[in-house]
């Protein structure tokens, strides 16, 4: 480029205006000469900047052009024109064109040529700043970004510089509870709660800061009203290497969540002591429920021992034994083994209990049980069933067996006892039923053995037996009465028949009473009869003492009793004479309490003076409990009943007792009437009964007279009364009644005439 008009015809301005091009050439930025606002001359700079092909292609156009619009070109000129007039430099940024449209920011720096002549031009040097512009323009956005970030995070940030506030933003302030600027050039102790934090905190950050860590801590701060504050705190420094440069911290508070914290911690250990008091109180719970388990436990232990054991000897008792019998018995039936059940019975316990009170008796059975235990073998069982009855179950043992035990038993029984000093002897009768000849179940095998050893007692006593077929065809028959007793009552099968009773005159002989002359009808005995469908009559003999085994005796006792004494007061309506009824009564009656009672109703009910009932006892409803009997005897005797003893003779009667009976009467037992003609011996006893009858002031009757011979022994001995088949067998009612009339129809005819 050459900007003056003509240099050749001086050298040494050729060579400067040749400098000058080399330098306008090279130069870094646009130079260009403009005159009347078109480029008459540029370098190649100028050209690159504004996109033409070459300073050449630029020269001739419109400086104009160059702007983004000709107002914008104006608006330059404008503001250039009175600075370049007064003959300075006009410098301005401004946005201009480049040739392919695209908008770009320079840096122009104008000068007029003659700043007395501007139609001389201008000279213009352009600088491309559009770069720098763009670069300036984000910094400043970032800038701005970060202000914003800076002024409204959530979060206090705070710069120090040798821990001196040099900024911090409002959320900062407002943590602490300072003013605007307040805290400005502070030193940061202000924040902390004593001295010593402060010192500690900067001891603790400074060496991560200084490797270039950030340092992050939870503190407890305070504010400017010096209340405390939970902070989360971060910071780093601005320059790890030149840690005077200052460090950032950013800082929240924490209070809600260190509260949270702390609140969590606090339930925490209130929930873990409430836990541990829970299961404590737990523990002594259970503790407690274990030891009432435990009691229970014992408690239930010593029920089932006492249930289970025999409180006296400490055998098995009868629950026990039958759980043990058919364990055996299932073994025995699977291994096809014999099995033997024995029933052992003292003979007269009662007596030893009776004449040496009950601790004796307790010893001597508590010795027995002891010496039978000691016998057996560990497979046996023995058991106490109660009272001097004991039930041996014997696995294993046949026939022989059976009898080499009972042997060495009855020896072991029989060998004296010691109790205080005393010594006793008793003896045994024991029965035995084997399995599976006799029975295949216990129920069974007892009753065999019971009845074996019931024969054992009729024998003799001081023995064993073997259930044998006989005792069978017996225990079979006395199931079947049991049976059939239970449904007689209701089905009528019952009925009485009545023996006449018979007054003997005193002088003997010829006395004018009754059809034969001899004796005078004064009374009945009411005869329980059973008509059983298959097995016809039934003896009472046989049915009565199993109505007492089964407890039936009670219902067929009382109806024996309504119907006796109805039967008197029909006799009474028919004209008979005013008799007396007499009516047997069991021991199991007699011991029942409501007897008087019952029978005081009974009386009432049917209108029957109490004095023409006579209740016959036998010797051991009497004597079996003395003491129960008398009072028994008062309440019938005060009701006015009469009272005898039947079969007197049989069983055990003491003396001194029988005065104390309010017996009016005894019945003396037809086996020692059976014989009297013959038997010496019978004689004696009847004639010593009556006497001592006499001489207690009881009257005697005999029973069973069947001849004359035994009747004028009775009358001469002064027997007061007698009943027989020599007088009359039972009668039904209305036989009995055609006997009465029958016997007093020729005395009345005597009397009428
Ligand atoms: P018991 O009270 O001694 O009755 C007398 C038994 O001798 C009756 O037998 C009677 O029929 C029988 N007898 C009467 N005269 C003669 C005679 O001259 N020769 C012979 N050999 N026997 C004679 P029975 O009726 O078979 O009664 C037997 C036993 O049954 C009674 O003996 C009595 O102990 C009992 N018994 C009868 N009825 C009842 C009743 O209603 N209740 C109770 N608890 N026992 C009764
Ligand atoms: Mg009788
Ligand atoms: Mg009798």
């Amino acid at each position: 480029m050459s900007l003056a008009p003509d240099p050749s015809d001086n050298p040494a301005l050729r060579q400067a205006l040749r400098e000058l091009d080399v330098i306008l050439a090279n130069a870094g930025v646009g130079v260009v000469f403009v005159k009347a606002r078109k480029l008459v001359r540029c370098n190649q700079r100028y050209a690159e900047i504004y996109g033409f092909a070459s300073p050449e292609a630029a020269v001739g156009r419109s400086s104009v052009e160059l702007y983004e619009s000709e107002d914008e070109a104006r608006s330059l000129g404008r503001r250039a024109y009175p600075v370049l007039a007064a003959g300075e430099t006009f410098r301005s940024e401004q946005l201009m064109l480049r040739q392919n449209g695209a908008r770009f920011w320079t840096q122009l720096t104008g000068r007029l040529i003659d700043p007395a002549d501007p139609s001389v031009g201008s000279i213009w040097i352009v600088e491309d700043i559009h770069e720098r512009k763009l670069a300036d323009a984000a910094l400043a956005d970032l800038h701005a970004e970060q202000q914003l970030i800076f002024d409204h995070a959530m979060v206090g940030i705070v710069f120090l510089r040798g821990r001196r506030v040099t900024r911090c933003n409002r959320a900062f302030e407002q943590l602490f509870g300072y003013g605007p600027g307040e805290l400005d050039g502070q030193l940061s102790r202000v924040w902390y709660l004593s001295e010593a934090d402060w010192k500690a905190a900067g001891d603790l950050c400074y060496e991560p800061l200084s490797r270039g860590d950030s340092f992050h801590a939870e503190m407890l701060l305070g504010r400017k009203d010096g209340t405390p504050v939970w902070c989360e705190v971060r910071s780093k420094a601005i320059d790890r290497s030149d840690l005077s440069r200052g460090s950032i911290w950013i800082t929240q508070d924490i209070t809600a969540r260190k509260q949270a914290e702390q609140d969590l911690v606090r339930s925490k250990a209130q929930l873990e002591a409430l836990v541990a008091q829970r299961t404590e109180q737990l523990s002594q719970t259970v503790a407690a429920l274990e030891l009432k388990v435990a009691e229970q436990q014992a408690a239930e232990a010593r029920a089932e021992r006492l249930a289970l054991f025999d409180a006296l000897t400490g055998l098995p008792n009868r629950h026990l034994l039958a759980d043990r019998a058919s364990q055996a018995l299932d073994i025995a039936r699977r291994s096809d083994e014999p099995l033997a059940v024995l029933f052992l019975d003292l003979d007269h316990f009662k007596n030893v209990n009776d004449s040496l009170g009950h601790r004796v008796g307790d010893s001597l059975l508590t010795q027995l049980a002891a010496r039978l235990r000691g016998a057996v073998r560990e497979q046996d069982t023995v058991a106490r069933m109660g009272g001097d009855e004991f039930v041996l179950v014997l696995p294993l043992t046949d026939v022989a067996g059976a009898a080499h035990l009972a042997t060495k038993l009855m020896a072991l029984a029989s060998a004296p006892f010691h109790v205080d000093q005393q010594e006793l002897t008793v003896t045994p009768s024991m029965g035995i039923a084997m399995f599976p000849t006799d029975g295949g179940d216990f129920e069974t095998l007892c009753k065999c053995a019971d009845a074996a050893m019931f024969r054992a007692k009729k024998d003799g006593r001081n023995a064993y037996r073997f259930f044998t077929s006989e005792m069978q065809a017996q225990s079979a028959r006395a199931l079947q009465l049991e049976n059939g007793l239970r449904r007689a009552l209701e089905r009528g099968q019952l009925s009485l028949h009545y023996q006449p009773q018979f007054a003997l005159d005193a002088h003997g002989g010829d006395t004018p009473y009754g059809g034969d002359g001899k004796a005078r009808i004064v009374g009945a005995e009411a005869l329980l009869r059973w008509h059983h469908p298959e097995l016809g009559w039934v003896s009472p003999a046989e049915f009565i003492p199993i109505a007492e085994a089964s407890g039936l005796i009670l219902p067929i006792g009382e109806w024996v009793l309504r119907e006796a004494l109805s039967q008197l007061r029909r006799w009474d309506r028919a004209g008979l004479p005013q008799l007396a009824m007499a009516v047997n009564l069991s021991a199991v009656q007699f011991r029942h309490d409501d007897l008087p009672a019952l029978v005081g109703r009974l009386l009432d009910e049917l209108g029957v003076q109490a004095h023409r009932l006579e209740l016959e006892l036998t010797e051991g409803a009497a004597m079996d409990n003395p003491a129960a009997a008398i009072a028994v005897m008062n309440a019938l005797h005060a009701r006015g009943v009469q009272l005898s003893i039947d079969d007197f003779g049989t069983g055990h009667s003491s003396l001194s007792y029988l005065k104390r009976f309010r017996v009016g009467k005894l019945k003396i037992d037809q086996s020692f009437v059976r014989d009297l003609t013959e038997d010496a011996e019978d004689r004696a006893i009847v004639d010593a009964v009556i006497r001592m009858a006499g001489a207690l002031g009881l009257q005697t009757l005999a029973e069973g007279v069947e001849t004359e011979g035994q009747l004028a022994f009775l009358r001469r001995q002064g027997c007061q009364a007698v009943q027989g088949y020599l007088f009359s067998r039972p009668l039904p009612a209305e036989a009995f009644a055609e006997f009465v009339l029958d016997r007093i129809a020729p005395l009345s005819a005597f009397a009428l005439t």
